[in-house]
């Protein structure tokens, strides 16, 4: 099997990740597994420090998953960079890193999916039709190939956690769901492999996204909780913004998702905007991260 110097098992093979990870539950050892879609930044190797916080066993999956992608959506040109990510991954401490192949995750046009009937139809689920069915049958074959007592995902992609969590519970998988928080760039951007597309004006201008949040959050801190309030408090600081076309900008329960009137602690403020031709997403929670 392949290793790195540091003992690092790299495999593509499902069968090998298989057996390390029985060796390892045989031992009774506690497994985390990350799964990524590689373009490695902080935000996903501080998913690794804290799945090493939960498990004997860090596992992280790196897989440019086609079925998550729309027609017409960014696959081909997704920024991929097995090498450095490895490094990346390695340096951080991980035990095993899984890139298995397209071919080897989806030998034949999927006959069977996961597709939820509930949490996906607004927000990024209405404008990437398919796109959490693509997510969670790739978490659901990851899950089931790694097996691990712990899975983590980060905040950044909230709805994304709230179709997985109920993925995970309607559906009776044995694995703990760990959320960690969302980390930025110093001037507040939220890292996503796809900032890698922004060029340096493009750049400054995403920066209307986690100011609008911040906005909305301050306006919050101030006592206001009239949720049209804070949405027009937010879609100012986007407006003002050059080459910033939003998506969607809302105040959400954090169970559901649905938008709300009146906020509290806990309510989400999230984000979707072009900027130029890359599509960026973030969000903040009220009172907390
Ligand atoms: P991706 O590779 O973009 O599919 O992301 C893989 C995992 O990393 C997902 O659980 C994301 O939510 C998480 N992630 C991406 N960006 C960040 C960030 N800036 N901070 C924390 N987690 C992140």
């Amino acid at each position: 099997m392949p290793t790195t110097a540091s003992s690092t098992l790299v495999t593509a093979s499902i069968a090998e990740m298989r057996t390390r990870v029985a060796s390892v539950r045989a031992r009774g050892q506690r497994i985390a597994l990350v799964p990524t879609m590689g373009a490695l930044h902080e935000g996903h190797l501080r998913l690794l420090d804290t799945a090493r916080v939960h498990a004997d066993l860090v596992v992280m999956s790196i897989f440019v998953n086609p079925l998550q992608f729309g027609p017409g959506e960014d696959f081909a040109r997704y920024p991929r960079d097995t090498e450095g990510d490895l490094a990346k991954a390695v340096g951080r401490g991980v035990d095993v890193v899984f890139l298995p192949a397209v071919d080897a995750m989806y030998p034949a046009s999927p006959r069977v999916t996961v597709t939820p009937v509930a949490l996906h139809e607004r927000w990024e689920g209405a404008i990437r039709p398919g796109h959490f069915q693509g997510v969670l049958t790739v978490v659901a074959k990851l899950l089931h190939i790694v097996a691990p007592d712990v899975a983590v995902f980060g905040q950044k992609d909230i709805q994304q956690v709230t179709l997985v969590r109920a993925m995970l519970g309607d559906l009776d998988f044995p694995v703990e769901l760990v959320v960690a928080p969302t980390v930025r760039e110093a001037d507040g951007l939220a890292m996503s492999s796809r900032n890698a597309f922004l060029g340096a004006v493009a750049r400054s201008n995403a920066l209307a996204l986690s100011r609008a949040l911040f906005a909305i959050r301050d306006a919050f801190e101030r006592g206001e909780l009239d949720a049209a309030a804070l949405e027009r408090t937010g879609r100012a600081v986007l407006s003002a913004a050059e080459g910033v076309t939003p998506d969607y900008l809302a105040l959400a329960d954090p169970a559901t998702l649905e938008p709300v009137e009146r906020v509290s602690t806990g309510t989400v403020a999230m984000v979707a905007a072009r900027v130029g031709s890359t599509r960026l997403i973030d969000n903040v929670i009220l009172g907390g991260g």
